[in-house]
């Protein structure tokens, strides 16, 4: 099974173990089963056009969320709740205010289980049912009218070693921010892989994309020779039912997440409704030149500048993240270098005709027989001593979430932002998450906010709290919407 990235464009060596899920029961016909209060969540779309409000301000902190939805969260409570719990594994310091810190709470670490308890409890608290599974995702259903498989929302409470507050943090507590709002109304209704050597590990076991034995076996990558099962054990989230949709199963998935990218943000845009997950590739390209006389570096380097090119050419992005040269010495003419291709793109197909491309032009390249973009020109070409070598490391064909579920949130954006769409954008995710996973086996779909500057899996990670609160509320009217739909029997 081929290692997920997850959340990164960067290869990272080690991800997420598991998460949690709220999930919220599907209902009866609407009429029947959901209060006067919370009608327009399901409401037909005329109706809830007639109580939107344009919203003004596209910026940043700009007042742009919705007074008319009858159901709404509550911004404070939802960013209060947030740093409060992130007291647990508090990382390194990048502001001056209290909240200004990023986040270290690896997977099954102490500040993890403290942070698994206070989830256990609050929701609890909310009514709901509470399920920890063998791989230790923590499911917490609140029962509904009807029985079979609830509607979830779900993200993960772990996070990178030097991470920050929002992270797959944000979309666990708008889940439970989802989950007071529907209990203070008497709603009816009927994911970070840090430690051990796996992406998205228990979303990968419940969706039996990995084995739960193989999983048990991953050793901490801290050096402190603990394995995942010892760790669960330890912390008490070892849980007795069966890690597997089978036992588990979901009615669908949304996932409310950080952009973890430059795009919203640079367009003003509030939401991001996300269509799916990249396809990409990864290889380790080897040049061989000569010691002193065939400049490997030089050659690596013409070959990275020319795979940007092509990318740009393809709308697919082609990226180096790790070179070696030797011998390495200031003095010396490298005459060996392996670097690493990531190619990425919506579609597999566009992967695959930029990798066609690149392998004839790094050949054509080495050769010398051929100059291409003029990366030649004015400089030495050397005797052509030159062979390069491909390695593919890892191949993930692209996803493609559910139209239903995109339906839902697209809707759900636009009750909350406005009917102009000027706030919401479709995105294609460059990152893998637990949803990837999920999708193999229930309808899914993700939910984009913008984090300031694109940046994650850094202390400085940061997404305004307005924001969040747009998320928050978007991601909680989706999952009504396809809850309403459920009910209906227009959706599975
Ligand atoms: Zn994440």
């Amino acid at each position: 099974m081929t290692p997920l990235l997850k959340c990164s464009r960067a290869w990272r060596p080690f991800l997420q173990s598991s998460r949690c899920w709220t999930g919220v029961r599907a209902t009866r016909p609407i009429s029947l089963s959901v209060p006067a209060s919370a009608a327009a969540a399901s409401a037909p779309r005329h109706l809830a056009a007639s109580r939107r409000a344009i919203s003004s301000g596209a910026g940043h902190g700009g007042g742009v969320r919705q007074d008319k939805l009858p159901l709404k969260v509550k911004p404070e409570r939802l960013m209060e709740t947030l740093h409060e719990t992130c007291a647990w594994g508090t990382g390194k310091r990048w502001g001056k205010a209290d909240t200004e810190t990023g986040m270290s709470r690896l997977t099954l670490s102490d500040a993890d289980k403290e942070a698994r308890d206070w989830f256990v409890e609050t929701v609890g608290g909310l009514g709901c049912r509470v399920t920890v599974d063998a791989i230790g995702n923590v499911f917490a259903v609140r029962p509904g009218r009807s029985d079979g498989p609830a509607t979830f929302a779900g993200s993960h409470l772990d996070t990178q070693p030097t991470g920050g507050r929002y992270d797959g943090i944000l979309g666990i507590m708008a889940g439970v921010e989802m989950l007071r709002v529907l209990h203070e109304n008497n709603v009816e209704t009927d994911e970070e892989g840090a430690r051990f050597p796996y992406s998205m590990m228990g979303s990968g076991v419940w969706a039996e994309a990995l084995s739960l034995e193989k999983a048990y076996d991953l050793r901490s990558v801290t050096g402190d020779n603990a394995t995942l099962k010892s760790e669960l054990e330890r912390i008490g989230y070892r849980g007795q039912v069966p890690a597997s949709y089978r036992s588990m199963p979901m009615g669908a998935h949304f996932e409310l997440h950080i952009e973890q990218g430059p795009i919203l943000e640079a367009e003003k845009r509030k939401i991001g409704v996300v269509q799916g997950v990249q396809a990409y590739k990864w290889f380790t390209i080897e040049v061989e030149g000569r010691v002193n006389r065939s400049d490997a570096l030089l050659l690596a380097s013409k070959l990275i500048v020319h795979g940007s090119r092509v990318a740009t050419k393809h709308s697919a992005l082609v990226s180096t993240g790790i070179l070696t040269l030797s011998p390495g010495s200031t003095n010396t003419i490298p005459g060996n270098v392996r670097f690493s291709l990531d190619i990425r793109a919506p579609r597999n197909e566009t992967v695959e005709e930029v990798e066609a491309r690149l392998r004839q032009d790094f050949a054509a390249l080495a050769s010398g027989t051929e100059d291409i973009g003029g990366l030649h020109e004015g400089g030495t070409v050397g005797k052509s001593e030159f062979s390069v070598s491909w390695r593919t490391d890892s191949a993930t064909t692209a996803t493609v979430f559910h139209e239903d579920c995109i339906r839902c949130v697209r809707e759900a954006a636009e009750d909350v932002l406005g009917a102009d769409g000027r706030l919401v954008r479709d995105v294609v995710s460059g990152a893998g998450h637990d949803s990837v996973y999920a999708s193999r086996v229930c309808p899914t779909t993700m939910i984009f906010v913008p984090c300031r500057d694109g940046v994650s899996h850094n202390p400085a990670e940061y997404t305004a709290p307005e924001d969040c609160a747009v998320g928050a509320e978007v991601l909680m009217h989706s999952v009504l919407k396809y809850d309403g739909l459920r009910g209906k029997g227009l959706v599975g």
